[in-house]
């Protein structure tokens, strides 16, 4: 782990990504069969591999806590470092460094011996026992590797590793078209297993497998008809963008599951899809969105919200809220029995369409459980403006704007999928700073400061504060989880653990020096959690420049009344903001 550490190190050092690279070929190149997937999971930033479901279940503040033992500090030393580095790897790398923390290099972990603590850790219940686990690992670590060591654990490497680097090194390294390798890399969605297939020549071997769900492709937010055109034009496919829960239905015989964006097994919890897409007579994989409707009429998030999770729905629960299977695209069919799947995702969109609409699925309107995303063709921005309209008015979020000849992308937000919800501007941002609320509030973590991130330095940035919109139930739920995941307090101000993910509305985005983004956005509501993102997930500092243009140029009107309303106190999104928030925890106060 050590040799490992140094290599991030190296390549956090260069700003070349030849560099880089070169740094990860000749490491790969060194690797044994053992070390080879460990070394190459943990370049992603993740203790295990994307695809495998579990997570380490150990807090910041567990890890602080094991940290501030080990080294004989108080919290707020620990507290005073993160400030410093905004970064918990660093902060416990300086930590140990100050306490003399040298263990003896012979007992140093090697990268099978991290793994199996981070299996170790995650098997185990409870944070006590948890944290006796991980204190055992860090221990033998010399204060470089521990930074690493936690780095990996918390999923937050930041080392300027762009995603796709370690598919390059890999293809360097053993000779591979990296094409292949990408390929093969977006169907495991485990690098630890392509790496291996790459060394061993066996590539081919990726394929699209009935239940074992592979990632989501994902969309880029656009506000902007007259771009969205001249990215995708000059005829684009538009579909309904469906308020609900995105769902990979994969069947075989008469079984059927589905997975959810973190690809977890939500079957349970939708009992008549399942019935419904067992009789069917073909096997394959389907993307689509589960959506609450009733009586003909889509029925708002929030209604799902009381089927969320993997509960079986109680008798009241499916009549009061069904749900349907809104398909909007098809991966992979293999004819019945025949075990083989053909996967579409190379096919252009209007193929795998094609595709879709012959299964005969059970149609909403026959009385079945499924639909077919509404889908209509525009070739020009009135037409996309009134197929906007048009989508809202049937009750949807409003548009998915997609390229007929994009191959399907797992896990990518490129340019062949765009988003389009206008009137109702969103961004995902990161929670990194909660406080308690006033009044009625009193007692419960309801303001929250998030960030978006910085895509040149990984950093999170400031955007804004907002006092929380989720339900009672909801913040008390968050107030506990914030608790557990503070890592320092300032005050009434909690830094937390940045990684959980709120949708935030907006009526316009505003240059400020306020926040560290550059940005602010006027009248922020937090419209909803999003626990389907993690937060590498969020939204990033370019978008919201991008959303700024969009808009600039939409709603000139808009963003100038609110240049002038914020001109005044009375309108300015963060009037109430205090020092510490405004110091930007994030970056820490003298962090930039
Ligand atoms: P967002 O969650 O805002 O990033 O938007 C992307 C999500 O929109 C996807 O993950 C899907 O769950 C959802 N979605 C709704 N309708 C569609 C559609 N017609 N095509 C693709 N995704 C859709």
């Amino acid at each position: 782990m050590r040799r490992w550490s140094e290599l991030a190190e190296r390549i956090a050092a260069t700003s070349r990504t030849s560099e880089k690279t070169g740094l990860l070929r000749d490491y790969i190149t060194s690797l044994s069969s053992d070390e080879l997937p460990i070394a190459a999971v943990f370049l992603t930033g993740r203790p295990f591999a994307e695809t495998d479901q579990r997570a380490p279940g150990l807090g910041w503040a567990a890890i602080a806590a094991t940290v501030t033992t080990l080294a004989g500090v108080s919290r707020s030393t620990l507290g005073e470092a993160y400030d410093r580095s905004s970064d918990l790897g660093i902060a416990v790398m300086d930590v140990l460094a100050q306490a003399g923390h040298a263990p003896d290099p012979a007992q140093a972990p090697t990268l099978p011996e991290v793994a199996a603590t981070y299996a170790a850790v995650e098997a185990a219940s409870g944070p006590a026992r948890k944290g006796e686990v991980f204190a055992g690992l860090l221990a033998r670590c010399d204060p470089l590797t521990a930074k690493y060591v936690v780095k990996v654990l918390s999923g937050d490497l930041r080392i300027g590793l762009r995603e796709g680097l370690v598919d390059a090194a890999l293809a360097q390294a053993f000779g591979r078209d990296l094409d292949r390798v990408k390929w093969a890399g977006m169907l495991l969605g485990d690098i630890g297993r392509l790496a291996l297939l790459a060394r061993e020549d066996r590539l081919g071997e990726a394929e699209l497998t009935i239940f074992h769900p592979i990632k989501s492709m994902l969309a880029s937010p656009t506000e902007d008809a007259a771009e969205i055109l001249s990215r995708l034009g000059p005829t684009v496919w538009i579909e309904d963008k469906y308020d609900g829960i995105r769902a990979q239905l994969h069947k075989r015989g008469q079984t059927v599951r589905l997975f959810s964006r973190e690809l977890h097994d939500i079957s349970s919890g939708y009992p008549e899809i399942i019935e419904a897409a067992s009789v069917l007579t073909w096997d394959g994989v389907l993307d689509g969105e589960l959506l609450a409707h009733r009586d003909g009429t889509v029925l708002p998030f929030v209604a799902l919200q009381g089927r969320l999770g993997r509960k079986e729905p109680s008798a009241a629960v499916r009549t009061t809220v069904p749900v349907v299977y809104v398909a909007f695209d098809v991966l992979g069919l293999a004819a019945p029995g025949s075990g083989h799947v053909d996967a579409l995702l190379a096919e252009p969109l209007q193929e795998r369409r094609r595709r879709l609409t012959m299964l005969e699925l059970p149609m909403l309107e026959e009385g079945g459980t499924f639909v077919l995303s509404h889908l209509a063709s525009a070739d020009s921005s009135a037409a996309l403006e009134l197929a906007f309209g048009a989508a809202r008015a049937r009750g949807n979020e409003g548009l998915m704007i997609k390229d007929p000849l994009s191959p399907y992308t797992p896990g990518r937000r490129g340019l062949g999928w765009l988003k389009m919800k206008k009137a109702l501007a969103t961004i995902d941002c990161v929670v990194v700073g909660v406080e308690v609320g006033h009044g009625k509030r009193h007692g419960v973590l309801s303001d929250y400061t998030f960030a978006v991130r910085d895509e040149a330095s990984g950093r999170l940035l400031t955007i804004g504060k907002a006092y929380s919109g989720l339900t009672d139930a909801e913040l008390g739920d968050m107030t506990r989880w914030f608790e557990d995941h503070t890592v320092s307090k300032h005050g009434r101000y909690h830094l937390v653990e940045p990684t959980v993910v709120v949708e935030v509305a907006f009526d316009a985005i505003l240059r400020s020096n306020r926040h560290k983004s550059g940005f602010t956005l006027r009248f922020p509501r937090i419209a909803r959690l999003r626990p389907d993102k993690k937060a590498d997930q969020a939204d990033t500092v370019g978008v919201v420049r991008r959303l700024y243009g969009d808009l600039q140029a939409g709603t000139e009107h808009l963003v100038t009344a609110a240049a002038r309303d914020t001109a005044g106190a009375d309108a300015d999104p963060d009037a109430d903001a205090d020092p510490v928030a405004d110091a930007d925890p994030v970056a820490g106060p003298g962090g930039g």
